[in-house]
């Protein structure tokens, strides 16, 4: 091996709340993680306004504030916290290789992917301007909904995850206007039912966004097409919601690791371990059922230890 090839013993990759507790507790478990934050440092949260949710903040935090903190607490214990992109992996020796913007190799006992999923969002320009200005554009209900209790909002999607927001924001929200874009939907029967039989939630089938209206700094509604008729309707609401399924970011792990078909990392059951030895992986790049923040925690707390455990047994395996 080339001197100049760094080599770690921990490698963690991402700096959502999974990334960040993983490096907490490999830092503490004296393992000198090095963090590399990707592109989005802070990851899904950075473009969260308020987060309630998460114990331990009872006056609640803005999701940027909440990863600065995430970020310090994992430097205070002396993570190496780095900027740059993993652009390719190879997991096929004894050490995993990986490499930083196609450039710097860097050679690593054991990795911990916090690479995260990224929500689809229609793409029109209005949905990402009031997106980007925290205006009333979310793609997680669980998060923002609470913002929008007693109102009346928007919900674009028509599988399991559009029908279990829509119901979740039915308990809060006055209304909800769900847009179908097909004359079915693509939910199981049981999610499709309970946003039929929820009183507030108004179904439109056949029905695109057209446009997210606003008064250039808040959401103030939506408008839509009927793809059948033409007719176009102006919706009133404060929150437009987007819950289009999300896409994990997996892509440069598909040659080496097992994943079901939308790439969500298989890991084995009640543990961080993927199936290769010493990689490890946390939060939403293997979760496509919680998706909170927390459960990201939890995770990244999970493989720093597995990871621990899994060197300390490689380094004497008498004790293990
Ligand atoms: P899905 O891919 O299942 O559904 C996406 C939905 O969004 C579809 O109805 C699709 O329409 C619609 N859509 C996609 N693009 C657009 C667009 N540009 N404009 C308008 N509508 C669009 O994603 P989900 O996130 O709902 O679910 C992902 C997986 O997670 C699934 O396997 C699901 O079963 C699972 N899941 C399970 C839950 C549970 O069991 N409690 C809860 C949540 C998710 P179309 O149908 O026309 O393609």
């Amino acid at each position: 091996m080339s001197d100049s090839i760094e080599h770690v013993k921990c490698l963690i990759i991402g700096s959502g709340p999974a990334g960040y507790t993983a490096a907490i507790y490999a830092s503490r478990a004296n393992m000198h993680p090095v963090l590399y934050q990707g592109t989005q440092p802070g990851g899904q949260l950075t473009t969260t306004n308020d987060v309630e949710n998460y114990p331990g903040y009872p006056d609640g935090i803005t999701g940027p504030e909440m990863m600065m903190e995430f970020q310090k607490q994992a430097e205070r214990f002396g993570t190496d916290v780095r900027h740059g992109w993993i652009t390719k992996v190879d997991f096929n020796g004894p050490v995993h290789k990986v490499w930083v913007n196609d450039e710097t190799e860097i050679h690593c006992d054991t990795v911990i992917i916090s690479t995260g999923a990224s929500a689809k969002y229609l793409g029109l320009p209005s949905e990402q301007k009031y997106l980007k200005l925290g205006g009333g554009v979310s793609a997680c209900a669980v998060c923002d909904g609470f913002f929008y209790r007693g109102q009346e909002v928007v919900i674009v999607g028509a599988g399991d995850s559009a029908c279990e927001e829509a119901h979740y924001l039915s308990n809060l929200c006055k209304k909800v206007t769900m847009l179908v874009r097909r004359d079915v939907f693509r939910a199981s029967k049981i999610m499709e039912a309970r946003v039929r039989n929820a009183e507030n939630i108004e179904i439109l089938h056949n029905t695109e966004t057209v446009e997210v209206l606003g008064d250039g700094q808040v959401v103030t509604g939506v408008k839509a097409r009927n793809k059948v008729s033409g007719e176009e309707i102006e919706i009133p609401a404060t929150g437009f919601f987007v819950a289009i399924g999300h896409k994990p970011n997996t892509d440069i792990f598909k040659d080496f690791l097992k994943m079901d078909e939308t790439g969500y990392i298989i890991n084995k059951p009640g543990t961080s371990k993927t199936e290769i030895e010493g990689v490890f992986v946390s939060g939403d790049a293997a979760d496509h059922v919680y998706r909170q923040a927390v459960t990201a925690a939890g995770t990244g707390c999970m493989a720093a230890l597995d990871a621990e455990r899994y060197l300390a047994a490689k380094e004497n395996p008498v004790e293990a």
